[in-house]
């Protein structure tokens, strides 16, 4: 019954550049006074929106409040490259495979389920089509140390038995208009989101299905109260049978998994809009996703007017901070380092500037589980995504939802039998060796 006070709130670095090029918002609601519902969820990203629409999938009657702690789309959401990947994605492994066959076949099945989730409610909520494509991705190697990682991840394939192609220089100047790479492995069961399109549009189709959402209503503090929780939030209280936490790694802040969850912080770069004659000259095809062959490697995107404009997106630079902010001299260091990452890749549109440059978080374990279970009675997390949380955000969302219904799903299971974060070593010793690590393997994967 006492109040328990969250210890830290969301701060972000940078604009999110795919809202930045969206229109603009209506003004947010946000909670005042007190309210009442039967299951509210802390948190309006991809595990808090996939929750609350499984929870209606279920029950469309049941009452489901939302609350974030800022705008929609402006927290990690909003600030990822917007791969949906179906595929083992591993970041602290050499070649994203994952924890051998069964486990990655396993994985796998549930991504394609996540990512059937996500078709459905963009037909269902009417989603623009250039806000999910079903488009594949290449794992783009520049090196010998890339091509190297794609040989080892083709034979990981092969050995589930998951198409995938090579690509020679030719065939990847012909996507990418860039003679940058030497060769790729392309793989289909990708999809590509505009992630703020994407968000924001989820949210639309659960507002107008019912679901009150709050924007900048940070849950502050919490208590157990009687048979269920009650939420504090700067302006008003909200009472809840059940909560839902899908606020990924601020999971810690409400005093769970204390020295479990590394907070790695990412950072993305979005050009202006390239001028008809310079895209002219580059070439390549409208749209295309390239994520690095090693995972220490620069993702890139192209995107056209159906996502917000003809532009490219570089994303680099992983840094572990677990305080999880950055702080501009990070973002302006970082900066500097895909300006010529960028130039290096597109000599001919050397000087387009970045409009938009930002910093987000992602949440790892070390033993890359995710924290998708009953903390308390009445009380379900949906949190660390470790790198993937487009697809693994939505699934730990249906698997929360599903729990909290007393529902029984291959999710479920799924995310029952992982084992807990192991135990990090303290401060400041975790910071000091994962940065050192980080840097070494970045500077091995230099060229990617
Ligand atoms: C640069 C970058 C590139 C990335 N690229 C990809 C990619 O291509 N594919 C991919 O799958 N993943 C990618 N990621 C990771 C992905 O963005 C995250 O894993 C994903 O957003 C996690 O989803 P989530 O719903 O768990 O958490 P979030 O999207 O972070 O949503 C959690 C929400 O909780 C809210 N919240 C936190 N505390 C409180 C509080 N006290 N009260 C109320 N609300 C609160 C936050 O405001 C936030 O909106 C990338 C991340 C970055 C930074």
């Amino acid at each position: 019954m006492t109040l328990r006070k969250v210890s830290r709130l969301p701060v972000h670095t940078g604009q999110a550049g795919w809202n930045s090029i969206l229109p603009p918002a209506p003004p947010p609601a946000v909670l005042g006074g007190d309210m009442a519902c039967d299951i509210a969820i802390v948190g309006a990203g991809f595990a808090g929106l996939s929750a609350a629409r499984r929870l209606l999938m279920s029950d469309p009657k049941l009452s489901v409040v939302v609350l974030d702690a800022g705008r929609l789309a402006e927290s990690s959401a909003g600030r990822n490259s917007g791969f949906m990947i179906d595929l083992p994605h591993e970041l602290t492994s050499s070649d994203y495979a994952g924890a051998g066959e069964a486990h990655d076949r396993t994985l796998t099945r549930l991504n394609r389920q996540a990512i059937g989730f996500a078709e459905d409610l963009q037909r269902e909520y009417g989603l623009p089509t250039g806000y999910f494509q079903r488009s594949g991705k290449i794992n783009g190697a520049a090196s010998e140390v890339g091509a190297a990682a794609n040989r080892t991840y083709a034979e990981h394939l092969a050995a589930l038995g998951e198409p995938h192609e090579m690509l020679d220089a030719k065939a990847m100047r012909q996507v990418t208009g860039s003679s940058y790479y030497a060769g790729g492995l392309y793989t289909p069961g990708t999809a590509l989101i505009q992630p703020a399109g994407y968000i924001r549009g989820l949210a639309a189709g659960l507002a107008a299905r019912g679901v009150a959402i709050f924007e900048t209503s940070p849950v502050t503090g919490f208590e157990s109260a009687g048979a269920g929780w009650t939420l504090t939030t700067p302006k008003g209280r909200l009472r809840a049978t059940k909560v839902i936490l899908a606020n990924n790694g601020h999971l810690e802040n409400f005093g769970y998994k204390r020295g479990r969850l590394m907070h790695i912080m990412l950072n993305a770069c979005m050009t202006a809009e390239i001028p008809g004659d310079a895209l002219r000259a580059l070439g390549g095809q409208e749209t295309w996703g390239l994520t690095p062959s090693d995972p220490m490697g620069s993702t890139v995107r192209r995107i056209s007017t159906a996502q917000g404009g003809n532009r490219i997106v570089i994303r680099q630079g992983g840094y572990y901070r677990p305080n999880m902010q950055t702080s501009a001299a990070d973002l302006a260091r970082v900066v500097a380092r895909m300006r010529a990452k960028f130039d290096a890749r597109f000599p001919s549109l050397r000087g387009l500037p970045f409009e938009h440059s930002w910093s987000g978080h992602l949440c790892l374990s070390k033993n890359a589980v995710s924290v998708m279970r009953e903390l308390e009675p009445g009380l379900y997390s949906a949190c660390v995504q470790n790198g993937l949380g487009t697809t693994r955000g939505t699934l730990t969302g249906i698997g929360a939802a599903d729990l909290a219904m007393g529902r029984d799903s291959d999710i479920t299971r799924f995310f029952l039998s992982e084992a807990e974060p192991v135990r990090l070593p303290p401060h400041p010793i975790d910071t000091i060796g994962a940065n050192a690590y980080l840097r070494w393997k970045e500077w091995q994967a230099r060229a990617e």
